[in-house]
């Protein structure tokens, strides 16, 4: 009996089921929090009435259900083409093999950049690109290639700068370019996020860049990573959150998320 318990082929079958499950818990988790969570459990109910129309020898209805299901894929694809990307994007991050190292001068000269804006409440975006490239963001904007200054990003974000507008890209501890337009949220936030805020946290759900920005209302400095807020930060705790970011090492993962109740 026991030995009927422990043989080969159930073996076998338990790996095969916890296999299935592990990748069925991956799936979800990957659209967790996404548009199409909701719709793949809408999925799996009707795959479920399906087998039972089948069992229950509901003809009509199996039909129909059979139909449907022959097309989904197609359907799947053209409405959730953004979810896939984002979540494609995320898998392959891992296995990312660029250099994502920035210097320690870079992160403070943007640091003091970010504090003196903060202080003559200039509104700015400053992406530094990490292991995902940003090019498919950056059709619009004007190429600088320049070393990196606090004085140049002030210059860049100054109102009467033709380039203030849009966000200047750090890649490699170069100013890369200016004046980019990022992609928005869909998210719902709290009113005091506008379109720039929008924009940093629309890159970030789309790539790994860390994107710090200076609200030109109340000066409030916000670093964005990886869909996740960090808000109102000093100069002290920016620089030390880049370099952490940076570097690797103990960068905390929580955040303080301002989407509005319910999201
Ligand atoms: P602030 O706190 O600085 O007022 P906000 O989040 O309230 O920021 P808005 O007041 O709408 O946002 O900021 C408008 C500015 O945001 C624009 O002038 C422009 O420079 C920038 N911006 C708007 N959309 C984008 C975008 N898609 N990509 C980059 N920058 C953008
Ligand atoms: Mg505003």
């Amino acid at each position: 009996m026991l030995d009927q318990v422990f043989s080969f082929n159930n073996f076998i079958t338990v790996a095969d089921i916890a296999l299935v499950a592990f990748l069925l818990y991956w799936f979800m988790l990957m659209f967790k929090g996404t548009r199409a969570e909701r719709m793949l459990w809408g999925i799996g109910v009707i795959i479920i009435v399906y087998f039972v129309s089948q069992r229950a020898e509901l003809l009509t209805l199996h039909w129909i259900l059979s139909n449907f299901l022959g097309s989904i894929a197609i359907f799947l694809i053209v409405v959730f083409q953004q979810d896939i990307r984002k979540a494609l994007i995320h898998m392959g991050k891992p296995f990312s093999t660029r250099d994502v190292a920035a210097s320690r001068e870079s992160l403070e000269e943007i640091t003091r950049a970010a504090a003196s804006m903060s202080k003559t409440r200039t509104g700015g975006i400053i992406v530094i690109e990490r292991g995902i490239e940003l090019s498919d963001f950056l059709d619009v904007g004007v190429e600088i290639d320049a070393k990196l200054s606090k004085e140049l990003i002030l210059s860049i974000f100054n109102t009467s700068s033709p380039m203030h507008d849009g966000a200047v890209v750090v890649r490699a501890g170069k100013i890369f370019k200016a004046g980019c337009i990022l992609p928005l949220t869909e998210k719902e936030l709290t009113k005091s996020m506008g379109t720039r805020h929008r924009a940093a946290i629309g890159l970030s759900e789309e790539t790994d860049a860390a994107i710090i920005v200076v609200s030109e209302e109340t000066g409030e400095i916000t670093l964005v990573v990886e869909d996740a807020l960090y808000v109102d930060l000093g100069p002290d705790r920016l620089l030390n959150d880049l370099k952490k970011l940076f570097t690797g090492k103990g960068y905390r993962k929580k955040s303080i998320i301002p989407w509005r109740e319910g999201n």
